[in-house]
């Protein structure tokens, strides 16, 4: 697995080394965390390769390659624009080879920000997306649509047998507390008893994805039968849907936080809605999301706590 050290690797390699499976997990920890693989490096299955994979370094072999190697909060990719161009392209080529070389099936984690600003409402996989070619973000927005193209010619012209997941935005235990991301920062703002940083008028909508629904998501989209998916498969939570206002109230709720909000200029090129269709993963996946954006934000805050106590 690239990007093992990540939020969602790390949760991944603690899934598929609970079902048995020998694990691999390389990182350079750009923004993958050593911690988040504290459980994972104590279990025989599992190796931590501790490289970059833009780097040329040998990779085992293996018959099931993730690449979720790339930067992918807003703040963090646009701080390093060429390291996610690359690692987006040059690390999903590698990954890519190394694939077809032991005929090795092939998952990756894409985004829903390859539909850029949807003028379409909810995002189908069908959808080709608004995407700014040059702005701020184009360097995480392109470089996974290359990383999709690159992996779709792998399996045109090489017969890689890949795997496509569109991730919309996911949140819970162990995302990083300075990660930048909306749900992080409104959580370490409100357990501090800070003001939540809203940005704009907050009318913009996230839906909001639990991370063990995701990795259950990712898990069966790994397992499934090749030859029966049509193409990329959406991942997230449509139930998860809030406004930007909306889950700051909601936040502010569940932590008793008093502090009024302060609003903060908006992004560049900000998304203003974002909702997964995820019809495709119903019925090719049997999947749906089980766990209420409540909920999920309950567990987050506890672990949250947690965290910024011992900090
Ligand atoms: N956002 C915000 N305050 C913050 C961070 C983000 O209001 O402190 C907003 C941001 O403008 C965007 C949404 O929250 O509309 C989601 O941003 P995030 O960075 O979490 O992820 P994105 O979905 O944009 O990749």
């Amino acid at each position: 697995m690239a990007g093992a050290g990540g939020f969602l690797g790390s949760h991944l390699v603690d899934r598929l080394l609970e079902e048995g499976s020998r694990v691999y997990g390389l990182d350079n920890f750009s923004t993958g965390r050593r911690e988040n693989l504290a459980a994972a490096r104590e279990r025989s299955g599992f190796t931590l390769l501790r490289r970059d994979l833009t780097s040329g370094a040998s990779l085992p072999a293996v018959d099931l390659v993730f690449q979720l190697a790339s930067p992918a909060s807003p703040p963090r990719y646009q701080e390093d624009p060429i390291g996610t161009l690359r690692v987006n392209s040059l690390g999903t080529e590698r990954t890519l080879r190394l694939a077809q070389r032991h005929r090795a099936r092939f998952v990756l984690a894409s985004t829903s920000e390859v539909y850029g600003d949807p003028e379409v409402h909810p995002q189908t996989e069908s959808y080709w997306g608004h995407v700014n070619p040059i702005g701020p973000r184009s360097c995480y927005d392109e470089g996974k649509r290359y990383a999709e193209a690159l992996a779709s010619a792998y399996a045109r012209a090489k017969g890689v047998d890949v795997r496509i997941a569109r991730i919309f935005n996911t949140y819970g235990p162990r995302m990083a507390l300075d990660d930048g991301r909306v749900i992080s920062n409104f959580l370490v703002q409100a357990i501090r008893g800070e003001p939540l940083t809203v940005q704009g008028t907050g009318k913009q909508s996230r839906s909001f994805c639990f991370v063990s629904d995701m990795v259950e998501g990712l898990y069966r989209l790994a397992r499934t039968d090749p030859g029966t998916l049509p193409g990329p498969v959406n991942l997230g939570n449509p139930r998860g849907e809030v406004s930007i206002g909306e889950l700051a109230e909601l936040v502010r709720e569940l932590t008793g936080n008093r502090s009024a909000v302060r609003r903060i200029p908006r992004a560049v090129d900000d998304p203003e809605r974002r909702r997964p269709d995820i019809r495709r993963a119903r019925r090719f996946l049997g999947w749906s999301p089980r766990v209420p954006l409540r909920v999920g934000l309950e567990r987050t805050v506890e672990d949250f706590r947690s965290r910024l106590e011992e900090a």
